[in-house]
């Protein structure tokens, strides 16, 4: 058969294949290890809330008939909560098809994107896929967010900046003050997207979720939000993102499958909204062992970044890729980055109190192997 490749366009022959990470299955297949700590893809360790069990006792109707396209009865949920109108509120299979959908809507081939760097790939990959050029924008050299980078890219009038908060793969994030200073600074020809995948961990004083600064400000916007970290169903795909108007919204429900989330992932959703104290639960777990593996993690002379998600990224000041390659062969998953300049960085999910220990453990047996670590 003929090489298949010239039919396909180049904007999809020059993106990476997503790096979703390995499998349990593949890892015990792989490297003969009996217990494995999952810390490669911020999942929640507590799973889902116990009323899902409920649910699935009970799911042949569900799985029977169509879902509500639209997803009405979650929409207006959602909607009564942030005290928007239910117009304003789409669904997605998982956030990350919202990241598509709003692509596809708005990119043109050759329009600027402007996003935080390091990256969500998927951030870079859909704005490539429609012939869109991404400007990034770089952390600074403590891992923080440069505002000053931000007002300038901000000041060029991209067609969308689109960044998450708290930020995926580092962990900062921007305080309360410099999200209202970057709101004012945006144009009303720029559609700002804020990805808080991880709003639920970053709850307190020094955070602020942009839905409730970004209302009545009259600039286009979208914020999007997951079930997949806190609330525990990252297998089951649903997301939801709370768009500046309902007209707009409109448009982006134009642009995505009509029966994009499926009826088990909108009854789940409803029944995890029904149970905020395992939502509680999941955050402050995650906190007090965010805090403690960095505590261990600097005493054995490892730098994170300061963070507000379920992660940490950690310079290990070495190849990234051969120590998660070592961690590997001790039964713990982890993302090694590699992005340009942050080679010697991995993001390790917080786990339950065991599966960080496990990771720990296997960090100083690695380290023994391999060349000596510099330490910063
Ligand atoms: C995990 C993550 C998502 C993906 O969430 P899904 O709802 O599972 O698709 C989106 N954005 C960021 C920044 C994430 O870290």
């Amino acid at each position: 058969m003929a090489d298949p490749s010239s039919l396909i366009r180049e904007e999809i022959r020059s993106i990476q294949p997503y790096n979703a990470g390995l499998t349990l299955e593949e890892v015990r297949a792989t490297y003969q290890v009996e217990t494995i700590a999952k810390l490669g893809s911020n999942e929640n360790p507590l799973g889902p809330s116990p009323a899902l069990r409920r649910l699935f006792s009970d799911i042949g109707e569900l799985a029977r008939l169509y879902p509500d396209p639209q997803g009405r009865a979650l929409c207006t949920r959602l909607a009564t909560s942030f005290g928007v109108d239910s117009r304003q509120v789409i669904l997605g299979n998982g956030s990350e098809d919202l990241i598509g959908v709003i692509c596809r809507s708005v990119v043109r081939p050759g329009d600027t994107v402007a996003t935080l760097y390091p990256s969500f790939p998927l951030h870079e990959d859909y704005t490539a896929l429609m012939g869109g050029r991404i400007e990034r924008v770089p952390v600074t050299q403590d891992l923080t967010i440069d505002m000053a980078a931000l007002l300038a890219a901000v000041a060029r009038k991209p067609r969308m900046l689109m960044f998450s908060n708290p930020m995926n793969p580092v962990g900062c994030w921007l305080t309360p003050d410099d999200l209202a200073e970057l709101i004012a600074a945006l144009d009303a020809q720029t559609l700002l997207v804020v990805d808080e995948a991880y709003a639920e961990y970053a709850a307190g004083d020094e955070y602020a979720s942009a839905i409730g600064m970004l209302k009545g400000k009259g600039i286009p916007w979208v914020v999007l939000r997951t079930f997949s970290k806190a609330y525990g169903l990252a297998g089951l795909r649903i997301g939801y993102g709370i768009v500046s108007d309902g007209g707009l919204c409109d448009f982006f429900n134009r642009a995505r499958t009509p029966f994009n989330t499926n009826a088990i992932a909108q009854a789940s959703a409803a029944a995890a909204l029904d149970d905020p104290d395992h939502l509680v639960q999941s955050v402050n777990a995650a906190i007090e062992e965010r805090e403690r593996m960095k505590t261990a993690l600097a005493t054995t002379g490892y730098r994170s970044a300061p963070s507000k998600g379920n992660f940490l990224f950690v310079d290990v000041g070495q190849s990234a890729t051969d120590l998660a390659a070592a961690l590997l062969e001790r039964g713990v998953i982890v993302k090694p980055w590699k992005q340009p300049g942050f080679e010697r960085f991995i993001r390790v999910s917080i786990g339950t109190r065991e599966e960080n220990d496990h990771f720990l453990r296997a960090l100083r047996d690695a380290e023994g192997m391999g060349e000596t670590p510099h330490r910063r």
